[in-house]
């Protein structure tokens, strides 16, 4: 209770530009098999978040049967799950300072996922890896599954470039995942990893996290259970701070502006948001090679959840 009274008082005392859903805040409850994360107000509804422990996938409830339960008796409720074996996985993994999230989902899927970071930006979306992207997997597969990690300052600063996502989800053209990257994402290319991104001084690592989330819900995104890190920097405190917030950390085993190359199973990572043209020329040029592949389907975009929650 304690913890829930510190961050509703430091997200009251944060001014970031949009008007905040009313009392949100985490919140452990289960509600039929889903397990909830969130609470929150609209009028006199209370609204919820929650993930399914099974599929990992997450939706939004309201006016819902909602049986309230400690953090504890929730650990233990999805222990024998996916959800809580990613989590256990993750907990096993916390400490390194780069790329600590999970990173590969399973080595004998005959392709990859494929994840690309919206951090703020002064520049458009790189709307043409999109049309790419649907070019070479339609029609093998439609809608095509991509995950999208997502900032609070570039929803603001880039409305239109979001509704045009939004538009290739609802034709069906993308099933899109959405993912949590932080309210502000600060960066300073002048300071160390270790005092950069989130563990930048001063950082409040909730209010990233619950600020971003309302965006996401009030801009008619759904939160996905997963959370990348800025530049995939954390420590262990941090880490445990998403983990105790429910999420699962996201990582990348093969950063393509880094030289890292894709295998089967392998969790990709592009910027379209204008900043990383390498990785994006790198994509477009493995999209051609492995045409012929694509169309006998035998490499294939996997979808996240599903990927992480079959096994
Ligand atoms: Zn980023």
């Amino acid at each position: 209770m304690k913890t829930i009274v510190t961050v509703l008082l430091l997200l009251s005392s944060i001014t970031s530009g949009f008007a905040q859903l009313k009392a949100y805040q985490p919140f452990f409850g289960q509600s039929g098999e889903y397990l909830v994360l969130r609470k929150w107000q609209e009028g006199t509804t209370e609204r919820y978040w929650a993930v399914h422990p099974k599929t990992l996938q997450t939706v939004l409830l309201e006016n819902a049967s909602v049986r309230p339960m400690s953090q504890e008796e929730a650990r233990s409720w999805v222990s024998r799950t996916s959800y809580g074996r990613a989590l256990y996985t993750e907990q096993t993994r916390a400490g390194a300072l780069q790329d600590a999230g999970l990173t590969r989902t399973q080595p004998n899927e005959k392709g990859f996922s494929l994840t690309m970071d919206l951090c703020p930006s002064h520049k458009p979306l790189t709307r043409s890896v999109f049309k790419d992207l649907l070019a070479a997997f339609e029609p093998e597969e439609k809608p095509v599954p991509v995950t999208i990690t997502i900032t609070g300052l570039w929803m603001q600063s880039h409305a239109d470039d979001l509704e045009w996502l939004k538009n290739l989800e609802k034709r069906g053209d993308l099933r899109i995942t959405w993912v949590n990257h932080s309210f502000h994402h600060q960066y300073n290319p002048k300071l160390p990893l270790t005092r950069n991104f989130l563990l930048t001084q001063g950082t409040n690592m909730a209010s990233e996290i619950l600020l971003n989330e309302q965006a996401m819900i009030q801009n008619g995104l759904l939160p996905s259970i997963f959370f990348r890190f800025p530049g995939l920097i954390s420590d262990k405190s941090i880490f445990d701070e998403v983990l105790n917030l429910g999420l699962l950390p996201l990582g990348s085993d093969a950063w393509l502006a880094k030289g890292q190359k894709v295998q089967p199973g392998s969790i990709v990572l592009i910027h379209p948001n204008g900043n990383e043209p390498v990785g994006i020329a790198d994509f477009v040029k493995l999209l051609k090679t492995n045409a012929s592949s694509i169309k006998k389907k035998d490499w294939l975009l996997y979808d996240l959840p599903a990927s992480l929650s079959s096994h």
